[in-house]
């Protein structure tokens, strides 16, 4: 999920909200302020029913804002770097660089964010029935519980064993635990996602139909968005699997072909492209790459100025450019992977450049693992 605006950091975890979450936050502030406050208490000014309903809906943010930076701190105390938290139309992420390293780092890093939130919520409540005692009724006291029940939904909905939900970390904590195997886990964690993405949908086309209103799309919608991520944590899972233990080095193509910036794209079509087999070319300065360019990144040069166009000039700049380490496993090099050079990275050491990696190579890695016999039981914990 891309941040359409940075918020800062929190904790030193960098905070974003997508444009999406501008949606849900005025359905709730809508929904409080033009429908159920005015109904639970008539005869206020209109004013009042939208700033109650403003307020609940951006505390009900912060509370979000707070079940992830408790993921993502956990996450760091687990030695395991956050690259950021988004707000978006269903909530929010915590982008974690890397996996829980065994079943009671993943516990923890999961199971504090639904705790967060039951925590929330109950503090609201607590406060609302002291608000009650003391004969307090009116908007805040409106607003006080539906923050204390919100929020603790939130924590039941979160500890659904289901995946991409936090439960579902869960539950994939649970089953590696018990059977050792981290990819099987992760399958059964997912599939379980899927089977709660049906029945959400159902239920929710089923409220929709006997005219229960929005509030059934909204949870066929949800149902929807379980299914896709539950398919891509099944899909990243198995892939994860195949190149478990696969370096960078096992896959690399050594020593490539070179040149220097101010070679012309007019050279470099002519007589490095039918020359040699791949269409990247790494540039470098004394060994050091200091650019890479790629037949999608020279397509754009119209043929007459193909002479007077350097390849620096087209090429991915330096501080664009994916570095590996020979010695590096090849699942911590997939995230880096950038747009810009083509999904390719420059193998490079003390010494300077001594390999690439191209996409290819990393699809005939994954095709050679999954068909490595499958590891089973305990072994395949690995380090
Ligand atoms: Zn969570």
């Amino acid at each position: 999920m891309r941040a359409s605006f940075r918020l800062g950091r929190i904790a030193g975890v960098p905070v974003g909200v997508n444009w999406s979450v501008l949606v849900i936050f005025l359905l709730i502030a809508w929904g409080l302020s033009a429908s159920q406050f005015p109904r639970a208490y008539p005869d206020r000014p209109v004013i009042a029913y939208w700033l109650a309903g403003l307020a609940a809906a951006v505390v009900f943010f912060l509370g979000l804002l707070a079940h992830e930076v408790s993921h993502s701190v956990v996450a760091k105390r687990n030695g395991i770097e956050v690259e950021g938290i988004t707000l978006w139309l269903f909530g929010g992420v915590s982008e974690l660089k890397g996996e829980a390293r065994d079943p009671g780092a993943e516990l923890r890093i999961a199971g504090v964010g639904p705790l967060v939130s039951l925590l929330i919520g109950l503090f609201f409540g607590a406060i609302a029935v002291l608000l009650t005692l003391a004969g307090v009724h009116g908007l805040l006291l409106g607003a006080l519980a539906w923050l204390a029940g919100i929020n603790i939904l939130l924590a039941i909905f979160n500890v659904l064993p289901a995946a991409p939900l936090d439960g579902g970390r869960l539950l994939r904590a649970a089953v590696w635990k018990a059977t050792g195997d981290r990819t099987r886990a992760s399958v059964v964690a997912a599939r379980a996602g899927w089977v709660l993405g049906a029945v959400l949908i159902g239920l929710g086309l089923w409220q929709f139909l006997v005219g229960a209103g929005v509030g059934g799309l909204w949870l066929a919608l949800i149902g929807w968005f379980l299914i896709g991520a539950a398919g891509m944590e099944e899909r990243q899972a198995r892939m994860g699997s195949a190149l478990r233990g696969i370096r960078v080095a096992d896959v690399m193509t050594p020593q490539p072909q070179t040149a220097a910036g101010t070679m012309t794209v007019a050279d470099f079509v002519d007589h490095y492209l039918f020359a040699y087999r791949h269409s990247a070319l790494p540039l470098t300065e004394e060994g050091r790459p200091v650019g890479l360019v790629t037949l999608d990144r020279v397509r754009h040069i119209p043929a007459d100025r193909r002479a007077s166009t350097t390849l620096a000039e087209v090429a991915c700049r330096a501080d664009e450019l994916v570095l590996a380490r020979p010695d590096e496993e090849l699942t911590d090099l997939l995230p880096r992977l950038s747009e810009c050079a083509d999904g390719r990275a420059l193998v490079v050491t003390d010494q300077g450049l001594v390999g690439i990696v191209s996409p290819s190579d990393i699809s005939r890695a994954v095709q050679r693992g999954s068909l490595r016999e499958q590891p089973t039981g305990a072994q395949s914990r690995g380090k």
